[in-house]
C-alpha cells in the first residue's frame, strides 16, 4: 500500500546547479534521490502541471525530463505546410521549469508504485511520495515494415517529428502530379486530427499551383469514418468532397517500400469484407504513391507498458487513470494526464489545458488526506486548418459530444480561426500555458 503520509525532510542530491531560480539536478550513477511530488515527463503536462503547483505554493516538485529543447508539436502541421518555422516551435527545456522546481535530467526506466520508486536510465533511484505520470506517447515506426528505412526520402515523410516536418514541405513543393496519400493508424494518436490537417493544405497548395487536376489525393485511414463528431464529420465531409479526396477507411498501413515508392495496407477487423468472416486472412492492398504523409501508431512508452501502473486489459500499455479524477485506478498517491494516461479522449494539448488544473486541485486534496472532488469532462479540441487562411475549430467532450465554447459560430471554416491557431495559440502556450497561468 502507498505511503501517502511521508514529507521530505531533505532531498538527497550530490549536486544542485542554480540556473535562472531553476535547480537542476545531476547525480552520481546509484544515488538515491527523494522528491515530495515526482512529475516524469516535463513536457507540455508536465511542465503545465509543474507551474501550477508551483502557483500554489507547493514545495519539494521534481520534473524528471531527459531532453534539453522543448517542442511546440501543433506548430508542426503549420511547418509541414510552409508556414511556419520549424526552428519557432522549440524553446530550452531549462526556460521553462518553474523556480523552486527541480529538474532531474535523466529518464525514467523502471516505475515501483509499490515501493514509490522511480529507477532512471542514469542509475538513480527516485522515491516520490505523490507521483504524476506525463511522459507523452511512443511513436511505433517500428511497426510498419520498411518505414524507418525510408523516412525523410523517396517522398516519405511525416509531421509528427521535429526533423521531418519541414521535409513535408520540402516534398510538397516538388510534386507536380501523380498520387498524393495520407494515412492515419488505428491505435490512439496524438491530435487526432493532425493526419488530415495536412492532407487539406496540400489540396489547397496544389490547387493554388494547378497541380490539383494532375494529383490524386487518397486518405488511407484504419479509422472508420473521417471524424467521430457527428457536427465536425459533417464539415470535414464538405472540405473532403471540396478537394475532391479519395477516403478509404478501414485501411492500416502496414508496410513501406520507398524506392518502389508503394504503399501497403491491411484490411482492419471492422472492414466490412473482414467481418464478414473474421477467420479469413486480412485482405491487403498496395497503392503506388508519389508523396507520402505516415502517421505511424503510437502507444505509451515502453518503461509504462511493463509497469504495474499499466491498463492490463490494454496492450498500448496507457496509465490506468479515473476518467474523471485523473487519480490511478490502483495507487491513490498516482495521477496521470495527457497522451500517456488512458483518459478516454481525444490526445491534445488543449485537453491538457483543461486536466491540468483538476489534476492539481485532486492532487492537493489526496495530499491532505482527502478524496478528490474535482472532474474532467473529456474537453477537448482540435484546430482542423482546412486550408491556408481557414481553420475550423472542433470541441467536444467525453462520448464524442459537440461543446463549442466561443461566441461566435465555430461549426464552420473561419480566417479568424486560422489566425488564433497561427499566431494566438502559440503565444497562449508558451507565456501562459506552459507559466501555470491558463
Ligand atoms: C503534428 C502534431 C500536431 C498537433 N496538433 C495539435 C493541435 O493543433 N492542438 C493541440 O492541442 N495538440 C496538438 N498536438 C498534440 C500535442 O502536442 C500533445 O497532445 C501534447 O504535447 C501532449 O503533451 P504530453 O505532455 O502528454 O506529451 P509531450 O508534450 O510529448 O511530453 C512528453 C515528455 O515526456 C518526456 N519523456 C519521454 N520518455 C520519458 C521517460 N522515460 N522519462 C522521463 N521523461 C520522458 C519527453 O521527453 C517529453 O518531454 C499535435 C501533435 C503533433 C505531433
Amino acid at each position: 500500500m502507498p505511503n501517502l503520509g511521508v514529507r521530505v525532510t531533505e532531498q538527497e542530491v550530490s549536486m544542485v546547479l542554480r540556473e535562472k531560480g531553476t535547480q537542476e539536478t545531476k547525480a552520481t550513477p546509484k544515488e538515491r534521490v527523494h522528491q515530495r511530488i515526482l512529475i516524469v515527463g516535463g513536457g507540455t503536462a508536465g511542465l503545465t502541471v509543474a507551474a501550477q503547483l508551483r502557483r500554489r505554493g507547493v514545495e519539494g516538485v521534481g520534473v524528471l525530463e531527459p531532453s534539453e529543447q522543448h517542442y511546440y508539436q501543433p506548430a508542426w502541421t503549420l511547418v509541414g505546410g510552409g508556414v511556419y518555422p520549424a526552428e519557432a516551435t522549440v524553446r530550452p527545456t531549462k526556460n521553462y521549469i518553474p523556480a523552486g522546481v527541480s529538474w532531474l535530467r535523466d529518464a525514467a526506466a523502471e516505475v515501483d508504485p509499490d515501493r514509490q520508486i522511480v529507477r532512471t536510465q542514469g542509475g538513480r533511484e527516485i522515491r516520490y511520495d505523490f507521483l504524476v505520470v506525463a511522459a507523452g506517447i511512443q511513436l511505433d515506426w517500428h511497426k510498419v515494415e520498411g518505414l524507418e528505412a525510408t523516412l525523410g526520402r523517396n517522398g516519405v515523410t511525416s509531421n509528427y517529428r521535429y526533423d521531418l516536418a519541414p521535409k513535408t514541405w520540402t516534398f510538397l513543393q516538388g510534386l507536380k502530379g501523380g498520387v498524393a496519400l495520407f494515412t492515419a493508424p488505428g491505435t490512439p494518436i496524438k491530435c487526432g486530427g493532425a493526419p488530415q490537417k495536412i492532407m487539406y493544405l496540400a489540396a489547397d497548395y496544389l490547387r493554388r499551383k494547378g497541380f490539383a487536376k494532375d494529383t490524386q489525393i487518397i486518405f488511407g485511414s484504419a479509422g472508420t469514418t473521417i471524424f467521430g463528431v457527428p457536427e465536425v464529420k459533417a464539415v470535414l465531409d464538405r472540405v473532403v468532397a471540396r478537394y475532391g479526396i479519395r477516403t478509404e477507411f478501414h485501411h492500416e498501413l502496414v508496410a513501406v517500400d520507398g524506392e518502389k515508392k508503394e504503399a501497403t495496407f491491411e484490411f482492419t477487423p471492422n472492414h466490412p469484407q473482414v467481418a464478414v468472416n473474421p477467420q479469413a486472412p486480412r485482405p491487403r492492398v498496395t497503392l503506388p504513391f508519389d508523396f507520402l504523409h505516415v502517421v505511424p501508431p503510437q502507444s505509451a512508452p515502453d518503461f509504462l507498458k511493463q509497469s504495474p501502473l499499466a491498463d492490463p486489459s490494454n496492450p498500448l500499455g496507457w496509465v490506468q487513470v479515473d476518467k474523471h479524477t485523473l487519480q490511478h485506478v490502483r495507487y491513490p498517491n498516482v495521477f496521470s494526464l495527457g497522451d500517456a494516461s488512458s483518459l478516454p479522449t481525444s490526445k491534445t494539448g488543449a485537453a491538457i489545458r483543461k486536466q491540468a488544473p483538476v489534476l492539481v486541485e485532486n492532487l492537493l486534496a489526496v495530499m491532505k488526506g482527502k478524496e478528490p472532488q474535482k472532474r474532467y469532462d473529456g474537453y477537448t479540441s482540435c484546430p482542423l486548418v482546412t486550408a491556408y487562411g481557414k481553420m475550423f475549430l472542433a470541441e467536444f467532450l467525453y462520448d464524442n459530444r459537440w461543446h463549442p465554447t466561443l461566441p461566435i459560430n465555430t461549426q464552420k471554416e473561419r480566417y479568424d480561426m486560422w489566425l488564433l491557431k497561427k499566431y494566438g495559440l502559440p503565444l497562449m502556450y508558451w507565456h501562459l500555458m506552459l507559466r501555470g497561468r491558463a
